[in-house]
C-alpha cells in the first residue's frame, strides 16, 4: 500500500515535472543528479577512479549547471573497460541486456536496469513517448488505455501491448503487413524514418481507399529530412512527430506541433551542448550533445557525449512549454566535399526541400576523391522536367551542379539503416 503510494507519487512528479516553471524543473534535477551521483560514485569503479583522479568532489555539484566540472566520456571509453568496471557493484534489481544499432561504431552492449521506474509499469513508456498528445490536450488517462500502436522494428518493446511487425516481414509481404496494419487500425505508426517511406511507397502504388491511415506517425533512429516527411504525411494523411532517442538514454525528446526540435524530456536527463574542449555552449550555438541520464542505475551514463551534433533553442518555444528544445544535425560526419569544400548535407537539403511532395527520399553518395552523387527516390508527381530544374536550383544556389540519379530503391548499411551519406571507398 505505502509503496503503491510511493510509486504513485514518483509517477505523477516524473510526468508532470516539464510543464512546470523552470525553477522546479531545475529543482527536480538537482535532486535526481544528487541521488545519481552519490549511488555511482560510491559503487561503479570507473566513475569513481575518473572523478577521484582529477580531485572532483561530487559534494560540490548542487545544481545542473555545477555538472561542468565532470569529465566528458563516450561509447569507446566505456566499450574498451572490463564490465564489471562500469556497473554498479551493488545494484540487485531487475536488469536486461541491450545493444547501440552500431550504425556509426561497432554496437555497444550495455545493461538496463532502474531502482526508480518499474519496469512492468507502463505509465513511464507512455509518458515518455507519447507526451506530445498530452501537449494538444489528449488526457493521459485516454492515451494509456485507449491508444492504439503498431511498430515496425527490428526488435519489440518488451513489456507493450501493440502490433510490432519486424522490419523482415514488410520487406519479405508488404502486402501481409498493409494488410495487418489495416485490420488493427493503429492511431500511431512508429518506424525508423527511412522504414516509413518504405512502407509508404507501398502505400503510394495502392489505391487510395487500399492504404492504411494513421492519426500520427512517430519516426526515430535516423535523420528526418523535410522531404520525408512531407511524403509520409501525404500518403497517410496524417501528422509526424519526430523523436529523439537512443538506446542507452531512452526517449531523449519529443516535437511539439511547432515541429521543429524536441523539447527535452528533462525529468530523466540533463542535456548540454558543449564545444570541442567541452566547454559549455549558450543556447542558439551548435555543438556536441553531452547527455547526463538519471534512470540507469545499474550502468550509470554522466556526462556521455551522444557523437550528435546540435543546439539547444534560444528563449522558450511558441508552444508555451517551459522545458528545453533542441534541433539535433545528426553526426558530426554529415559532411560531404564538393569542389574540394566540406559542405554539410543541410545546405543540400535548403534545395531539395522544395521538391517536397516530388521526393520521396534522398541519399548522396560519396566515394573517395570523386564528387558526390545524388540519389533520388522518386514520388508519383516527379517528372522529367523537375529533374532539370533540381540540377538548374542546384547551381544557382551553390554555386555548382551534382550529379543526380533517380533511384529505384534506397541503399541500406549493415544495420538496416538508409543514411542520408552514404560514404564509398573507390
Ligand atoms: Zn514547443
Amino acid at each position: 500500500m505505502l509503496d503503491d503510494l510511493k510509486n504513485n507519487l514518483h509517477f505523477t512528479t516524473w510526468h508532470m515535472v516539464h510543464q512546470l516553471p523552470r525553477f522546479f524543473i531545475n529543482g527536480w534535477q538537482s535532486i535526481q543528479l544528487k541521488r545519481t551521483l552519490d549511488l555511482t560514485y560510491r559503487n561503479v569503479y570507473f566513475y569513481q577512479e575518473l572523478w577521484d583522479n582529477l580531485k572532483i568532489n561530487i559534494k560540490q555539484i548542487k545544481v545542473p549547471t555545477d555538472i561542468y566540472i565532470l569529465p566528458i566520456i563516450n561509447k569507446n571509453t566505456l566499450r574498451e573497460l572490463d564490465i564489471s568496471k562500469i556497473v554498479n557493484r551493488s545494484y540487485s534489481g531487475r536488469r536486461t541486456w541491450h545493444q547501440t544499432s552500431g550504425s556509426t561504431h561497432e554496437p555497444f552492449k550495455f545493461l538496463r536496469g532502474s531502482l526508480k521506474m518499474p519496469w512492468n509499469d507502463r505509465r513511464y513508456f507512455y509518458s515518455a513517448n507519447y507526451r506530445f498528445l498530452l501537449w494538444s490536450g489528449v488526457g493521459f488517462k485516454k492515451i494509456i488505455s485507449n491508444l492504439k500502436v503498431a511498430q515496425i522494428h527490428t526488435a519489440p518493446h518488451p513489456t507493450q501491448n501493440y502490433l510490432f511487425i519486424h522490419t523482415e516481414n514488410l520487406r519479405v509481404s508488404p502486402q501481409k503487413t498493409i494488410t495487418e496494419l489495416k485490420m488493427y487500425g493503429a492511431d500511431i505508426l512508429e518506424g525508423l524514418a527511412s522504414v516509413l517511406v518504405e512502407l509508404a511507397r507501398i502505400a503510394e502504388s495502392l489505391p487510395q481507399k487500399e492504404r492504411p491511415r494513421f492519426s500520427y506517425v512517430v519516426s526515430f533512429g535516423e535523420v528526418l529530412t523535410s522531404v520525408e516527411r512531407k511524403y509520409i504525411e501525404d500518403i497517410f494523411k496524417c501528422e509526424l512527430y519526430n523523436k529523439y532517442a537512443m538506446e542507452e538514454l531512452g526517449v531523449i525528446g519529443l516535437e511539439c506541433k511547432q515541429h521543429n526540435g524536441f523539447h527535452i524530456n528533462e525529468e530523466s536527463r540533463i542535456v548540454n551542448v558543449v564545444d570541442d574542449e567541452g566547454n559549455e555552449l549558450k543556447p542558439g550555438n551548435s555543438g556536441r550533445i553531452v547527455i547526463t541520464y538519471f534512470y540507469n542505475d545499474i550502468l550509470p551514463f554522466i556526462r556521455y557525449d551522444t557523437g550528435d551534433y546540435g543546439m539547444i533553442y534560444p528563449g522558450v518555444c511558441p508552444c508555451g512549454l517551459p522545458t528545453y528544445k533542441i534541433t539535433v544535425n545528426g553526426r558530426h560526419g554529415y559532411f560531404i566535399i564538393v569542389n574540394k569544400k566540406r559542405v554539410h548535407y543541410m545546405e543540400l537539403d535548403v534545395v531539395l526541400r522544395q521538391f517536397a511532395g516530388k521526393i520521396a527520399k534522398y541519399q548522396i553518395v560519396q566515394s573517395d576523391n570523386s564528387e558526390p552523387n545524388i540519389l533520388i527516390l522518386p514520388t508519383k508527381d516527379f517528372s522529367p522536367s523537375d529533374l532539370k530544374d533540381l540540377q538548374i536550383k542546384f547551381r544557382e544556389i551553390l554555386g555548382f551542379a551534382l550529379k543526380i540519379e533517380v533511384a529505384k530503391d534506397l541503399l541500406y548499411n549493415q544495420s538496416g539503416k538508409a543514411k542520408i551519406i552514404i560514404n564509398k571507398p573507390e
